[in-house]
């Protein structure tokens, strides 16, 4: 059975693919530079014509969009296309608060579904597969972008967005679902339920899942892949380049495969805007070499990232991205120490705990105050609670050693930290509701 969805491209020699790729630029920067005057604005304003752009290599002198300039055009100014051609919008979840509208022709939206379906076919996907799609519908570009992913591979496809977890459970029993497709943390929460209602991992007859749309840790992935039977696979993207597909894994579990014959990936510096050198940790900034309708140019992700060209073992010759390891704007900055969720992620199901947590940030009396709320399993919580007072000690000592502060750990009982059903909320920061 075949693993690619498009072997010719997701094989492709190298030199096959820097061709395409010089040859999309050429023709996309010349379609932004007519149609999209926002964008016009800012090349003129650096002094780049199309002209000057004449392979991929050039992408350099191309100047950079961000978050604040796609709130700036909000609604239409960064259209590509007459209004009349575009078929579809989609928006961003709001993690952090700023609504990113994005537009898309028929052909945007095939091409989005392909990306989506090289993913489906990675994980193992067939016509054969039952394909149960737990990502929000509607605006949010999760439940979208892999239904059509599924309908391209040919699952049988379960439309059947978040929530409701009793129904996922029941449909995923009765019509034997193969592949799930949702947030990690609602996978986990699925993995959960299935064992309060007593079945087993084997019970079930998933063999993959496609989980992203959130910052996950490998320590996540063993947890869901224990407790659903399963195996995991990563899968990335944001609104503003599509939505999910933009990078997915392969059976190798070693970074996302980003469709480079459709985004074009850059690593730099964030606080110079250098692009640095493969292998260098620093921001993702994806250009669309062929989107019509919303085609974004050197647009800054704040997703903090390592991109790979190291040979895969899957055959597949896209360049590989590590997981995000959260983007700038989740990083915390606690008495001046960067924290990330995910190192917190990473120490607690490391020590054997749950991964339901919540943190709090707080500032009182000047000082920042980090507090973390962990659940406890119902096993750990039927032990001694004479122990907690000890298991606090030990993981607050953990915690230290892997943050660099620490933090107060509070152990509350099963079941009291809200679960998440799309992406979950994590941080609580305080601080900002004093200002
Ligand atoms: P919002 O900004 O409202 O969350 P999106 O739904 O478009 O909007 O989310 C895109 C963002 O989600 C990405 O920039 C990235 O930070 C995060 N993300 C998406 N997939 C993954 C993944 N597999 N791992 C970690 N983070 C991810
Ligand atoms: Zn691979």
């Amino acid at each position: 059975m075949s693993r690619y969805y498009q072997p010719e491209i997701e094989t492709a020699s190298r030199e096959e693919i820097v061709r395409i790729q010089n040859e999309k630029i050429v023709r996309q920067v010349r379609h932004v530079y007519d149609n999209v005057a926002y964008y016009r604005n800012l090349m003129d304003k650096k002094g780049v014509k199309p002209e000057d752009i004449k392979s991929i290599d050039d992408i350099k002198k191309l100047p950079f969009l961000s978050k604040d300039d796609l709130r700036e055009a909000y609604p239409y100014g960064l259209l590509g296309t007459d209004l009349k051609n575009c078929v579809r919008i989609q928006s961003t979840s709001g993690t952090t608060g700023k609504r990113v509208v994005a537009f898309y022709t028929q052909h945007d939206i095939d091409l989005w579904e392909e990306c989506c379906a090289r993913a489906i076919v990675a994980a193992g996907g067939s016509n054969e597969d039952v394909c149960q799609v737990c990502y929000g519908y509607g605006l949010f570009t999760g439940g979208p972008g892999l239904n059509g992913g599924s309908h391209k591979v040919g699952c049988l496809t379960l439309p059947m967005s978040s929530g409701n977890t009793e129904r996922q459970i029941q449909f995923m029993m009765d019509l034997g679902s193969t592949i799930l497709c949702c947030t990690p943390s609602y996978a986990a929460y699925i993995g959960e339920s299935l064992a309060e209602r007593g079945y087993k991992p084997e019970d079930n007859k998933l063999k993959a899942g496609i989980f992203g749309a959130e910052p996950w840790t490998e320590e996540m992935r063993r947890s869901i892949e224990k407790s659903l039977g399963i195996k995991a696979y990563d899968i990335y993207g944001l609104t503003e380049t599509s939505g999910p597909g933009v990078a997915f894994e392969c059976e190798e579990q070693r970074g996302m495969h980003i469709n480079e014959d459709h985004f074009y990936a850059e690593i730099i510096d964030p606080e110079t805007g250098e692009v640095l050198p493969e292998g260098s940790k620093g921001e993702l900034v994806f250009t669309s070499l062929d989107k019509e309708a919303f085609p974004l140019l050197r647009y800054r992700t704040r997703d903090i990232c390592i991109l790979s060209r190291e040979k895969c073992s899957c055959g597949r010759t896209h360049v590989r991205m590590s997981k995000p390891l959260g983007r700038s704007d989740d990083m915390l900055i606690i008495r001046g120490v960067n924290v990330f969720p995910s190192q917190i992620e990473t120490v607690l199901l490391n020590e054997g705990y749950t991964p339901n947590y919540q943190i709090i940030v707080d500032r009182v009396n000047n000082s920042d105050t980090l507090d973390i709320n962990v659940e406890l399993s119902p096993e750990q919580f039927s032990d001694k609670v004479g122990d907690n007072q000890r298991r606090e000690i030990q993981l607050g000592e953990a915690m230290r050693t892997m943050l660099g502060i620490k933090p107060v750990i509070h152990l509350v009982p099963p079941k009291t930290v809200v679960r998440s059903e799309g992406k979950a909320v994590r941080v609580i920061d305080k601080r900002k509701l004093h200002d």
